[in-house]
Parts: structure tokens; C-alpha cells; sequence
């Protein structure tokens, strides 16, 4: 069974539109959203473009700075502390990557606790852990959830194996995991005998920007499998999954694209308007 990211984010992206409606005539408010884009990245433009378009569509505010790719880490930082000051800014979005002279470290570090609407903050990644549910949690890991949840596929006393062991993705994602009760391994490039661990997952969550590197002879029948994998190939957008040989084996997956990403971006909006909520005590 494929499992619809796409559709499942159009739904949550319509009840937070409504939520927006109802907040408005109550507060004579709405949640903002600022997005910094550092550089002319072509991707990265894309990605920023999508995200002040889904602001206009769900009656965010929202803040964009498109700032050279010359600008000084100095400067940088001022803009996010103008940012941190900013009562109508709920949320703030640094598009990654940032140019190389620029520490991504100090100006993740820089933005407000309260508007980390990333999740990317140690502090965020720490609450998480502590399955505290003041973290504001990562938006891909927190939209696999959401898939998971809405089909019924439960964790508990399930073994998973995470591919990929980075901290916006693999980390966050093996935490909630070990929250909602299953068992998970999480796998990097140096894991040793990578296949007899899928062999064994009745689910595997792999995020390693690599096409079609798992395939339906890695898997056990029956196994749920979620591709975070986006590569542009000559063949067009595809997954870590080879989706032809894993469906044959699968009992539930998710394409690429029109799985994990459309979720990845509902979720920013759905953190923002947490975050809004919560400093207007609704
Ligand atoms: P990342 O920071 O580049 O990390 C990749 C991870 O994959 C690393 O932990 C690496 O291991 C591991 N890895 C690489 N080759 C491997 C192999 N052969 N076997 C096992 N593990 C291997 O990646 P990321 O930022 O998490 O992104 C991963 C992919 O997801 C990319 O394609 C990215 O575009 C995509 N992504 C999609 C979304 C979405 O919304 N759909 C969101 C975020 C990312 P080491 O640590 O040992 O190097």
C-alpha cells in the first residue's frame, strides 16, 4: 500500500488553514514566519519559494529575507536577533546549507528557543529525548510520525532500522521511535552486515541521499518502508528506495516524490502555528 504524503499534508494544511480563520477572528492575529535564504542556491530557492507560498495559502504572515551570499556572519546574526525581537514573527526558517564562512552552528545557536520552528536547536533535540512535549520537533521526523500514525501502523515492540544517522533526521526520528516504545537501530555508512539488520525490521526509515540504494532483497515480507531520500537523477526525482523491487516485498511505502517531503513542509506550518498558539495562551 503506498503511503500518500501528499494527500495526508493537503488535509493537515486545510485544518491548520481553518485554525488560521477561527485565531484571526479571535486574536485579530495570525502566525508569521520568517524565512532567511542566504546565496542563490537554485534547490534551496525552490524550497523558500514553496515555503512563502504555503504562508500566502494558509494566511500565515510571512517574513522573507533573501540575503547575498556575501553577507558576514556578523550581519547574519543581526538579522536573526531583529528576528528574535520581532513580536510578529512566530517562527524562524534559515534554509540550509549556508555559505562556508558562514558557522551554520552560531546562527542555528542564535535563534530564540520559542521559534525554533526546526526543531534544530540542542535544546529542542534534547527535550525530545527526554520525550518532553515542550520540544519542538524536527519537521521530517515529525511528518513520518504524522504518516505512521494516520495508516495505523503501530511502533510498539516493533523493531526498526534507521538508515542515516544525521541530526535533522536520523537522530530526532530514532528518538521519537524509542518514545512510542520500539526498538530501533540506527545504521551509518560504517554499519557492517547493513542487510541482514533490514532483513530483520518490520519497519526501515532510510535518509542517506543515495537512489534506489535499498532494494526489495534487503527487505523481510510484509515490512513497512519510509524513503527520506530525495536525488535528482537523469531519470527524474527519486528516492533511497528502489520503489519497483521494494513494493514487491513491502506491505506499506512511501514514494518519492509525494511521501515524506509534502509532510516535511506541512509540519513546519503546523510547528509555527503551535508556537503562535502557545504565546497567545490558546
Ligand atoms: P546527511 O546529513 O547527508 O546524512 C546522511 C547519512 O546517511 C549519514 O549518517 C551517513 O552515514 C549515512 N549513509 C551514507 N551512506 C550510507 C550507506 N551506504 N549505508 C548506511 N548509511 C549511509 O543526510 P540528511 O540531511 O539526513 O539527508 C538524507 C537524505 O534525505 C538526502 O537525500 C536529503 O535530501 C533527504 N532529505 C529529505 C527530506 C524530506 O523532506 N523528504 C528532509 C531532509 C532530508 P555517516 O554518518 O557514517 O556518514
Amino acid at each position: 500500500m503506498k503511503l500518500d504524503g501528499k494527500e495526508l499534508a493537503t488535509k493537515i494544511k486545510d485544518k491548520i488553514r481553518e485554525d488560521v480563520i477561527k485565531l484571526k477572528e479571535a486574536t485579530n492575529r495570525v502566525p508569521g514566519l520568517a524565512i532567511v535564504l542566504v546565496g542563490d542556491n537554485p534547490a534551496s530557492k525552490i524550497y523558500v519559494n514553496s515555503k512563502i507560498k504555503g504562508c500566502k495559502e494558509l494566511g500565515f504572515e510571512s517574513f522573507a529575507h533573501f540575503l547575498s551570499d556575501d553577507i558576514s556572519e556578523v550581519e547574519l546574526l543581526e538579522v536573526i536577533e531583529n528576528l528574535n525581537k520581532d513580536e510578529r514573527v512566530n517562527g524562524i526558517l534559515v534554509q540550509l546549507p549556508l555559505p562556508k564562512h558562514i558557522d551554520e552552528k552560531k546562527i542555528i545557536d542564535k535563534i530564540a528557543l520559542e521559534k525554533d520552528v526546526d526543531g534544530f536547536k540542542p535544546e529542542n533535540l534534547g527535550l525530545l529525548m527526554l520525550n518532553d512535549e515542550d520540544a519542538i520537533i524536527s519537521c521530517t521526523p515529525a511528518g513520518i510520525m504524522e504518516i505512521l500514525d494516520n495508516y495505523s501502523i503501530s511502533l510498539e515492540g516493533k523493531d526498526v532500522v534507521m538508515i542515516g544517522r544525521s541530526n535533522i533526521v536520523g537522530k530526532p526520528m530514532a528518538s521519537l521511535l524509542i518514545n512510542r516504545g520500539a526498538t530501533v537501530t540506527i545504521c551509518n555508512s560504517k554499519t557492517k552486515d547493513l542487510q541482514e539488520k533490514t532483513k530483520q525490521a518490520d519497519i526501515v526509515i532510510i535518509a542517506i541521499g543515495k537512489a534506489k540504494f535499498l532494494t526489495g532483497d534487503m527487505l523481510k515480507d510484509g515490512a513497512v518502508v519510509i524513503d527520506v531520500g530525495i536525488n535528482r537523477t537523469e531519470e527524474g526525482l527519486c528516492g533511497d528506495v528502489d520503489f519497483v523491487s521494494a513494493s514487491e516485498k513491502c506491505s506499506h511505502i512511501t514514494p518519492v516524490p509525494g511521501g515524506v517531503g509534502p509532510m516535511t513542509v506541512a509540519m513546519l506550518f503546523q510547528n509555527t502555528l503551535r508556537v503562535f498558539k502557545k504565546i497567545n495562551h490558546i
